[in-house]
């Protein structure tokens, strides 16, 4: 597939065999992409602890794609987070998406490392330039952040810590991206800042993440969606020619690439990639 510009996909880990099946399947379909990489979620504690690098070694291995594993330190202790990047060495790992991740309920104590500038520092410690490290941004701030410019210098921080790039969260609005990679760039920082784009499947359940992520989901669009009412398959044409046309945005105005948010569904992702084929 001819695109005019490199994608990355990102997908979390099934834990059953119709969701295992259902990630074959969009692995399948999306390896004609020619990703540069796959990354794929973790969730932090207990048995969750396997399916990562499970669903790591599964899509090299049976799919050919160049994937890495997502780490968060929120809930782990330093000799645990060491366990884990060993076993990633072993595995041939060479590229990790470091976060702070966030905390699950019912979870007691948060971690021996408290931000995600701290994890990339460990990692450095533990394993030099092994890794190739990704970072979360945050166009539109952190939902969690004192206020927008703390958050920009903690950012900067943490990539100063060691990380090669960035990859944010998903945001509608192209402004919010080029406004903060302006910040960062006036802070002395140049690794790239790679788009996170969520393409829409649900609508009603995007708005409930978004509202918990910090995500903006503009006004027009709302209501351009409320007003399909049932009409699916019109909302599915106008989220698709929507963020397409951000996607191009994005990549006129300098994004070096894109990174998508699959939700491990193919159609939503291939919709929006068709609209942007050479
Ligand atoms: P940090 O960079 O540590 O920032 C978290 C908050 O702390 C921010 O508000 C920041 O401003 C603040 N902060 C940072 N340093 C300091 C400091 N020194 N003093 C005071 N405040 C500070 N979550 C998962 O659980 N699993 C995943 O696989 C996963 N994948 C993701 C992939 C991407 C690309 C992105 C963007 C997010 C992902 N997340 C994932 C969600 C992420 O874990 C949450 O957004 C989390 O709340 C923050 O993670 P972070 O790494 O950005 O944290």
């Amino acid at each position: 597939m001819n695109l005019s510009c490199p994608v990355s996909f990102e997908f979390f880990p099934p834990k059953t065999d119709e969701q295992r099946q259902q990630l074959d399947r969009t692995a399948e379909k999306l390896r004609s992409y020619q990703p540069r990489f796959v990354s794929v979620t973790f969730g932090a504690g207990g048995s969750t602890l396997n399916y990562t690098p499970e669903t790591v070694r599964h899509l090299r291995d049976d799919f050919g794609l160049c994937a890495a594993p997502h780490l968060s330190c929120m809930g782990g202790t330093r000799a645990e987070i060491r366990d884990l990047l060993q076993r990633y060495k072993d595995m041939g790992c060479t590229r990790i998406v470091a976060l702070r991740g966030d905390m699950p309920s019912g979870m007691a104590r948060p971690g021996d490392l408290r931000y995600a500038s701290e994890l990339v520092e460990f990692i450095r410690a533990e394993s030099g330039a092994h890794f190739h490290i990704e970072v979360g941004a945050y166009p539109e701030t952190h939902p969690q952040a004192e206020d927008a410019l703390a958050d920009i210098e903690h950012f900067c921080t943490k990539m100063r810590a060691g990380a090669d790039v960035a990859i944010t969260q998903y945001f509608y609005n192209a402004d919010a991206y080029f406004a903060f990679v302006d910040a960062v760039r006036a802070r002395g920082i140049d690794a790239p800042i790679i788009p996170g784009i969520m393409p829409i499947s649900n609508f009603s359940q995007l708005r409930r993440f978004s509202e918990m992520c910090g995500a903006e989901i503009p006004r027009w669009m709302t209501r351009r969606i409320q007003a399909y009412g049932d009409d699916t398959s019109s909302i599915r044409e106008f989220a698709s020619d929507v963020v397409a046309a951000l996607c191009r945005r994005l990549l006129e105005g300098g994004a070096p690439e894109l990174h998508f948010y699959t939700l491990n569904l193919a159609k939503p992702t291939v919709s929006v990639l068709e609209r942007l084929q050479d």
